[in-house]
């Protein structure tokens, strides 16, 4: 008898219809006398929802509070489907993440999973019951209610598989695999049968959000064997397996992603010396912001432009730290300079990206990548790299239009579309 985890999204729980959906193919799993662990997302735009209701109430809400809320979505549909397993003759019951012990730490909104206890699951399971696990949440060592991040309830399906140390954790969402691009996008993107883990975890990383990137770097850690399928109809899906398993493909290019919410901040004319990324970036970093691609150019008249993108979540804050930093650098500059230092902000940029494991063996990527987006005009203004990716930065306008030229250029349209 095998282990299966089944996580099941937003959109695959977004209405009573759906719901006993889920319950059918459940059920149709646990005939076959297979266990069966059921993890859920909250109905779809629930936790969009909720956080809307949080701001309205305060504008800078506890975190703390937050967590309380928005773990209510997810509350919501264990119950529900948990109600629809047994009215299909199939024992189950809900749990909250505290109630099976998914330990995280204590940052909140955005808390990292430490550990699982399984003494309460796996009695449920020898007794034949379907444990029914709200996704997304946990509890920290203070006894209060945490979440993991957006998206984060596939991370707390492969941590469970992993606890577990299930067969496998299938991932049901609203489309059938991992497409070679957001398949809303590009219509022309093909399901992969398999995706490395590394290149999943660049796809997941840089914007391809079928994935929780949490949830690849997990399961390659735990060795869970992650699959991505349709919650709405039957299908082999997509696998996700370790580079030496994969008959490497003689491709360059194994999917064009792209990420609609990041943000561009430059610091103009600061001075080309020690300590000044340090001085702009530590602040930044302390309040928990992440820095993603850093630019720096090269340094006219002893001062020099940095430009970093950060989330659009965080841009706001950022500016608001960066503001009177580089007032206090602006005071050390000759006054000829200190006209010239500002910071500048852009939030209309998306990050287009390219990824393949195939890179590390050909050449010419990053010339066909810019070839490709110069044919149709489209400007770039920052460029990051690392042995499997090469990312750009344009106007968020062009963004769809790259991912479609990106994908044609690397020659992975599906030529039935
Ligand atoms: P769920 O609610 O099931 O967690 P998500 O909305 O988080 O689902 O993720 C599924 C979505 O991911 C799809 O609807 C699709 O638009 C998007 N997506 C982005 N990139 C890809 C990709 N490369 N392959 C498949 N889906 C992708
Ligand atoms: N409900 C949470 C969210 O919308 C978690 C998830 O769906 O994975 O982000
Ligand atoms: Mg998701």
């Amino acid at each position: 008898m095998s282990l299966i985890v089944m996580k099941f999204g937003g959109t695959s729980v977004g209405s009573v219809e759906r719901i006993n959906a889920v319950a059918d193919r459940v059920a149709a799993i646990r005939e076959t006398n297979d266990d069966v662990v059921v993890v859920s997302s909250a109905m779809a735009g629930e936790t969009d929802r909720l956080i809307g209701l949080g701001e309205e109430v305060s504008p800078t809400p506890e975190p703390s509070e937050m967590d309380v809320l928005l773990a209510s979505g997810e509350q919501v549909a264990v119950a529900l489907v948990a109600l629809a397993l047994q009215r299909r003759g199939v024992s189950a019951r809900s749990f909250l993440g505290g109630q099976v012990d998914v330990r995280t730490d204590s940052n909140h909104m955005r808390a990292l999973i430490e550990e699982i206890d399984t003494t309460v699951l796996r009695a449920c399971l020898d007794r034949g019951i379907v444990p029914v696990i709200a996704g997304f949440q946990g509890v920290s060592k203070e006894n209060r209610i945490t979440t993991i991040g957006r998206g984060g309830s596939d991370t707390s399906a492969v941590a469970v598989a992993a606890a577990l140390d299930a067969d496998e954790c299938r991932i049901y969402t609203d489309v059938d695999g991992v497409y070679t691009a957001d398949p809303r996008v590009e219509n022309r993107a093909r399901r992969m049968d398999h995706v490395s883990f590394e290149e999943m975890l660049e796809m997941a990383s840089l914007g391809a959000k079928v994935l929780h990137s949490r949830a690849v770097q997990f399961a390659y850690k735990h060795s869970v064997k992650l699959r991505v399928l349709s919650s709405f109809e039957d299908g082999p899906g997509t696998l996700v397996i370790t580079e030496d398993e994969s008959a490497m493909e003689d491709v360059a290019v194994a999917a064009v992603t792209h990420d609609l919410n990041e943000a561009k901040i430059t610091i103009q004319r600061v001075p080309d010396k020690p300590g000044v990324a340090y001085q702009l970036l530590g602040p930044v970093g302390e309040a928990g912001i992440s820095v993603d691609m850093i630019v720096q150019n090269i340094a006219v008249d002893g001062s020099t432009d940095m430009t970093f993108t950060v989330t659009r979540n965080d841009y706001q804050k950022a500016m608001d730290i960066l503001g009177p930093i580089v007032k206090g650098i602006h005071a050390e500059l000759e006054p000829d300079d200190a006209g010239r230092i500002a910071v500048v902000g852009d939030d209309s940029i998306a990050k287009v990206t390219v990824v393949g494991v195939g890179m590390r063996s050909h050449a010419g990527v990053a010339t066909t990548m810019f070839a490709a987006l110069a044919n149709v005009g489209i400007n770039i203004q920052m460029i990051s790299t690392s042995e499997i990716k090469i990312s750009v930065v344009i106007h968020e306008d062009f963004c769809e239009l790259a991912v479609r030229v990106l994908h044609s250029a690397f020659g992975l349209d599906d030529e039935n579309e």
